[in-house]
Parts: structure tokens; C-alpha cells; sequence
């Protein structure tokens, strides 16, 4: 997304300089037309180091997993971040994600899906389905969740890969929050007391339900209220 923001910005520029420069063989009237077109684009620009308004995050509920589960965690996500709409219509869990020998979906096909139901914000997809990721131990490896890194998107699934057990409430909830946090831009965290740690392929949460400081500095400048 800061690639993108970052070439319509280099294209403003050029826009700009392209402008200016034709402007020497114009009439006076196009001219003029045209300094004001350069003005508006320049106003624009300077605009751009006003806070932005906050990005809303879309909660998509998949179709097992149930409504009343959804309003709860969209309820929770509203106490730390000022945007967030819970779609009320379910939408299909992708069928070329599933993985029947093991009865799983494809995390990254999960989130290629939900790409364009960002709304220019954030897409955070709920299951009740294990997800999975290749990792060094296996290509179809349960995990609690999944994000692209800074691009928008998150799925999380209410059940635990390795006992198909559901996770608790406080689970889940630390669960979303984590991936957001990694959807919003964080990497894992060193600090064993925050949410942002690394699961390290286990059934690891965080000793507490909180970001560390740092964690906590980088969301709120994107609109958290941590
Ligand atoms: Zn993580
Ligand atoms: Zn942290």
C-alpha cells in the first residue's frame, strides 16, 4: 500500500512537471487554467502530511462461522479501534482453498480472496475451518491464524489445529488482535508480554493480553486506541 501511495505521489510530481513544462506554448487563457489545475494538485499534496481519516476494518464472517460470535468480536474490536463494520452477510469459503486429505483450507488462498473486499481499509475473515501454511515442518501446517504482512488482511479460526478443540473466548479475541496487528504493519514481537509474540507453531498465546509499548505506540499511530 506505501508502494502505491508512493508512486501516485512520484505521478503527481511528474503530472505537475509535465504541466509546467507545457505551459510556455499555451494561450494565456490555458495558461491560466492550467496554474490553477497545478495550484490544486500542489494544495493536495501538502494535504497529504494532515492525518489521514481512519481506514475502516470489514469483519467478513465465512459461512460456518456463527453470527452471534462474529458481533461479539466485532464489539471487542470497536473497544481499541474507532472503525470497524461486521458485514452481515456470510461469503463462501473458497472451494479450489480446501484441502481435503487433511480437511483444511490454504491460509494465503484465504487471504488472495479476501484482498478485494478490503473497501480500501482492512479484511479480517472469521472461520470456524482450520486454516493452514507451508512451513519448515509441513506444506499444509494447522495454524491459528494468517495475515499478509502490512497488506490489509487477516483470517483467524475459532478452532485449535492440533486438538480441534475451540478456543476460548480470551483466545480468540487475542487472536484477532494479533493478526490486525500484523495486517496493520508489526512484525513479531520479542517481548514475551505481548500479543504480537511469535506462537512458534505451538499453542502459545501471550502471558498477557496486551501490546508492549511499542507495539502499542506503532498501532495507535494508525488510529488504535491502545
Ligand atoms: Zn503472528
Ligand atoms: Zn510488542
Amino acid at each position: 500500500m506505501r508502494t502505491k501511495k508512493h508512486i501516485s505521489v512520484i505521478a503527481t510530481i511528474i503530472l505537475c512537471v509535465i504541466i509546467v513544462a507545457c505551459s510556455g506554448e499555451q494561450s494565456r487563457d490555458r495558461q491560466e487554467e492550467q496554474e490553477k489545475q497545478v495550484t490544486a494538485k500542489t494544495t493536495s499534496q501538502q494535504s497529504k502530511s494532515v492525518p489521514q481519516p481512519i481506514a475502516t476494518i470489514y469483519i467478513y464472517r465465512y459461512d460456518d462461522f456463527p453470527e452471534a460470535k462474529a458481533e461479539q468480536l466485532k464489539n471487542e474490536l470497536q473497544e481499541v479501534y474507532p472503525s470497524v463494520i461486521l458485514v452481515k452477510t456470510s461469503i463462501p469459503l473458497p472451494k479450489e482453498c480446501y484441502y481435503k486429505p487433511r480437511d483444511r483450507y490454504k491460509g494465503t488462498g484465504l487471504l488472495d480472496d479476501l484482498m478485494k473486499f478490503r473497501n480500501g481499509g482492512y479484511a479480517l475473515g472469521l472461520t470456524r475451518k482450520i486454516i493452514y501454511d507451508r512451513n519448515e515442518i509441513s506444506s499444509t501446517f494447522g495454524v491459528f491464524g494468517i495475515s499478509y504482512i502490512g497488506d490489509s488482511v487477516s483470517v483467524i479460526s475459532s478452532l485449535r489445529p492440533k486438538t480441534l478443540k475451540p478456543l476460548s473466548d480470551d483466545e480468540i479475541q487475542e487472536l484477532m488482535l494479533h493478526e490486525l496487528g500484523h495486517a496493520f504493519g508489526l512484525q513479531h514481537c520479542k517481548n514475551e508480554r505481548c500479543m504480537m509474540v511469535d506462537a512458534e507453531h505451538g499453542n502459545k498465546f501471550a502471558q498477557t493480553q496486551s501490546f508492549c509499548n511499542d507495539c502499542k505506540k506503532y498501532l495507535n499511530n494508525k488510529g488504535w486506541k491502545l
